[in-house]
């Protein structure tokens, strides 16, 4: 039963941490009303969800026992709606099943937003599968693609994160945040962008949900939405503390602070200053970041909320043990882990039992620091999130991708408008005057790109130089910087190697691992790459599996040492169990100019050849090309590729 009690504990106490990971929404309406009298409360509930309360409530009373049940549901939507947005989520709860009662048609826009202003608000773990199921089904009523499917879309995700599925999760809000790029859709974007950037926080993209958090700041501030906006800042600073930038972190948090204490939200000053103390710690403004943390304290003290409290005095502790008071800071951790600490987050405990050991070692009570330094190990190795590293790779990798693949085909749509624009006037031309007029066309796309959106311009030059998965250089860049390098190299007279790498039996692992395994096998093999080489070296995915190494400068020695630290550094990517008794490894063959070639063709075609005798000589090997002429088979494959 005790145990049970534990367990049940831990539990809420991660769904609390749920809670403050997704606090409110950017936006409280994804589904506007058709009605202008309502859409204009919906507005204020963005405002001012207080007023828009008192507001809604009259309305009620109002209609209650007049109005038709289809008016009240609308009414109890917008109820529910200002509720969450005060994360009163049992009331908003409640609001929501009263006008689901008067709304049950699925198929009705209502209905969709009392069911997602529910769904919001459901923290328990049967409570969230019971709503996921119910999102499911109500959007099996939904016509693909529309907002209301949308609008249940992200709330899907948001549904399946809380149930610790993040991949599940990105999936779903990618999809809503795709469908949602018209210009009339943007509260249904925003929403999504809000949520997504917390999932990605949550997996560790760091600057992806930065990205996504920009949006939904620019978007709060351009509609006066000061909790929302106080919230997003909120957010904004706790990723720049992840992501170490603590000074332009407290530079945030303190306008989320101001913004909060506009709107009276004592609670989202006092999250602020916790954040602010934990930055200041970072930066070692310890003096600063006591007197946060002693104002986060009165108001969580004031408020009763304990696990708040434990956390804030956790922090206080360690700027004791850094002021050397550990006389202070023991009293302080002893205090928090009274009961172990079981409602707090396991791996917050984990670095309480760190502190505690420092204050005790620091008062030479070696015994306990030794206890409490098994208890740290224990607890950080159980809550260790090497695992969550892994699937932020893999869930980076799929939202670039889909992100490109969405631009791709805004930038296909625009193109093939203009290409018919163009094939007008250019009907007289022979062939090679219309490709000349086509690629114009692309130039003047892109740089109308370029002026009109400032935004796009890093991520265009990207998508034209690298390649998408492993963010290594793509081959047309590759190939550029090779002929470049190759046109200095004879200029100088320097040597110039180039290297073809390949990945032995990949396709085996593909195969038995699955073709995500073999793309993070690329993906670490990048890596693995990038540590090997020096800066004036361009790695680049030559196509498949198959990259090409240019070493402008460098000696055949040089660049087969180079080889073989990757060779060797490859030992280290592991398989999942599926692919027990494989090991990824890689062949390579390697060319200098001009002993095997002052062409760039030829010297790859020797590099090919050269890998063509790694493979034949069974893999995991790093080969020269030799002084004799090519092979008809090193041909036929340079022809064929
Ligand atoms: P070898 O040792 O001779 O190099 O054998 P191999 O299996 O590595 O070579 P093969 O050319 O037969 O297979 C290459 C495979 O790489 C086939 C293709 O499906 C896979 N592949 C190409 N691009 C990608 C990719 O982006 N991701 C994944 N997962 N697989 C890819
Ligand atoms: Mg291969
Ligand atoms: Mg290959």
């Amino acid at each position: 039963m005790g145990l049970l009690n534990a367990t049940v504990r831990c539990l809420a106490a991660v769904l609390a941490c749920v809670w403050v990971l997704l606090p409110a929404f950017a936006s409280a309406t994804c589904l506007p009303s058709p009605d202008p009298r309502l859409r204009e409360l919906q507005n204020l509930v963005d405002r001012d969800a207080t007023r828009a309360l008192q507001e809604v409530h009259a309305r009620i009373d109002a209609a209650t026992g007049h109005a038709p049940p289809a008016a009240l549901a609308a009414l109890h939507a917008i109820e529910a709606q200002s509720y969450s947005i005060l994360e009163l989520d049992a009331q908003a709860r409640d609001s929501a099943n009263a006008g689901l009662a008067l709304a049950p048609q699925a198929s009705d826009p209502v209905h969709v937003d009392l069911l997602t202003a529910y769904a919001e608000n459901v923290y328990d773990a049967s409570g969230i599968a019971a709503a996921l199921r119910m999102v499911e089904g109500a959007r099996a009523a939904q016509v693909r693609g529309t907002l209301a499917d949308s609008c249940l879309l992200i709330t899907q995700g948001l549904l399946q994160y809380r149930q610790d599925r993040a991949d599940l999760a990105v999936a779903s809000l990618i999809q809503a945040y795709r469908d949602s790029t018209a210009s009339d859709r943007a509260a249904a974007r925003i929403l999504a962008a809000s949520v997504l950037s917390s999932v990605m926080r949550g997996t560790g993209d760091y600057p992806q949900a930065l990205a996504l958090n920009q949006e939904v700041i620019d978007w709060d501030t351009r509609r006066g939405a000061t909790l929302s906006l106080s919230v997003s800042r909120y957010l904004r600073g706790k990723i720049l503390n992840l992501m170490g930038r603590n000074s332009e972190a407290i530079d945030q948090l303190g306008q989320a602070r101001a913004l909060s204490l506009e709107v009276g939200d004592t609670e989202g000053v006092a999250y602020a200053d916790v954040l602010d103390c934990t930055a200041r710690i970072e930066l070692k403004q310890l003096d600063r970041a006591a007197g946060s943390c002693d104002d986060a304290l009165g108001i969580f003290a004031a408020s009763n909320s304990a696990d708040e409290v434990k956390e804030t005095e956790g922090l206080l502790a360690r700027i004791d043990l850094a002021q050397g008071h550990a006389q202070g800071a023991l009293a302080r951790l002893n205090g928090v882990l009274d009961h172990q600490g079981e409602d707090l987050l396991p791996i917050r405990v984990a670095s309480l039992y760190e502190s505690r050991a420092r204050a005790n070692a620091a008062l030479h009570n070696y015994r306990d620091a030794y206890g409490d330094l098994n208890e740290y190990v224990r607890r950080y190795v159980a809550a260790n999130d090497a695992e969550k590293t892994k699937t932020a790779a893999a869930l980076r990798a799929r939202f670039e991708t889909d992100r490109e693949i969405e631009r791709n085909s805004r930038l296909k749509r625009e193109l093939g408008a203009s290409r018919e624009e163009a094939h007008r006037q250019a009907r007289e031309l022979k062939w090679n005057a219309i490709a000349a007029t086509l690629g114009t066309v692309v130039i003047l796309l892109l740089i109308y790109f370029l002026i009109v959106n400032r935004s796009y311009r890093h991520q265009l030059i990207k998508l034209a130089s690298q390649d998408g998965l492993t963010g290594l250089a793509n081959r047309r860049r590759t190939a550029e910087f090779a002929s470049a390098a190759l046109a200095e190299a004879t200029a100088t007279s320097r040597p110039l190697s180039i290297a073809i790498i390949d990945l032995d039996h990949f396709k085996v692992i593909n195969d038995r691992c699955g073709h995500a395994t073999g793309d993070h096998v690329l993906t670490e093999f990048a890596r693995v790459g990038r540590e090997s080489i020096r800066p004036a070296d361009v790695l680049g995915r030559w196509g498949g599996e198959e990259f090409l190494l240019v070493m402008p400068d460098t000696t055949l020695e040089a660049s087969i040492a180079t080889l073989e630290r990757m060779r060797t550094l490859m030992f280290g990517i592991n398989l999942p169990a599926s692919g027990a008794g494989m090991r990824v490894s890689l062949s390579a063959g390697v060319a200098i100019s001009p002993r095997h070639g002052r062409s760039l063709d030829e010297m790859v075609a020797r590099a090919d050849s050269a890998l063509y005798v790694a493979k034949n000589e069974g893999r995991d090997l790093v080969r020269v090309a030799d002084d004799n002429h090519l092979s008809t088979t090193s041909i036929r494959r340079v022809v064929r590729r």
